[in-house]
């Protein structure tokens, strides 16, 4: 079993300069063939930039780089895109999802809460604005989930049906069903905590974080702390982090 860590989405800030970063989004191999986790930016949005891709186009710095497409790391790996046959998404902001169509005949897990806030067609809370309905055209085979089952560590947990053993974490307040993902390596967890917290950062500001990532940051950091045998990521990391953890196994 391996994990390709691929940056699906160069996103640098404006102001500080110095604040780059790459989006993680996982290759992961598993027991019922390819896991795509997260899709980053899409071919699509590279033809045709969606009202947010063109918004972030201006209030912050993007290559904007169709080989970080995750289909064209996908080929760079070797791999074939359609053999990724499940994606697990944390949440449906439009970085996160924007490359769905691009694998048409995957299967595209999600937290229930999450889809209903993408398709009930209300704006709950302000992230909301980052739901673009266009990337769900194609109309891709959605699996959703709800029910707490397990444990992991001392988190609420949701199984994933997939071997390595793998698991939602509920950690709703980015968006109304955000979830980070624990999947079970040969040496202990790697922890994706999605756009729930900046565990690397501590130049930003906790109002910030408060405002735009939700309740969770301090907790995580916390667990990140405790556990030096979870392999924790979020979402958008410092660039060197994918060339320090390339794969996992
Ligand atoms: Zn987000």
């Amino acid at each position: 079993m391996t994990i390709h860590l691929m940056n699906c989405f160069t996103d640098n800030a404006r102001w500080p300069s110095k604040l780059k970063t790459g989006m993680v989004c996982l290759l992961i191999e598993s027991e019922q063939g390819l896991i795509l986790l997260d899709t980053g930016l899409g071919l699509t949005d590279y033809a045709h930039p969606s009202k947010m891709t063109r918004m972030f186009r201006i209030i912050t710095v993007m290559p904007f780089d169709v080989n970080e497409a995750a289909i064209n790391c996908i080929r760079a790996l070797g791999y074939n895109p359609e053999d990724v046959k499940h994606i697990i998404l944390t949440h449906m902001h439009f970085d996160h999802i924007s490359g769905l169509p691009d694998f048409p005949h995957a299967r595209v897990h999600v937290h229930k809460r999450e889809y209903d806030a993408f398709t009930d067609g209300k704006i709950g809370q302000w992230t909301e604005y980052a739901y673009i309905p266009r990337y769900l055209a194609h109309k891709p085979d959605f699996v959703l989930y709800e029910t707490i089952d397990s444990k992991w560590y001392d988190f609420d947990a949701i199984r994933l049906p997939f071997q390595p053993e793998m698991y939602f974490i509920p950690l709703f307040g980015h968006s109304r069903g955000h979830c980070g993902v624990a999947i079970k390596t040969k040496t202990g967890w790697f922890f994706h905590a999605g756009d729930s917290s900046a565990v690397y950062d501590d130049t930003t500001p906790k109002w910030l974080i408060n405002l735009v990532l939700g309740p969770h940051d301090a907790r995580l950091r916390k667990f990140k702390q405790a556990h030096p045998e979870v392999l924790m990521t979020n979402s958008h990391m410092y660039p060197e982090f994918f060339d320090q953890h390339p794969t996992i196994s």
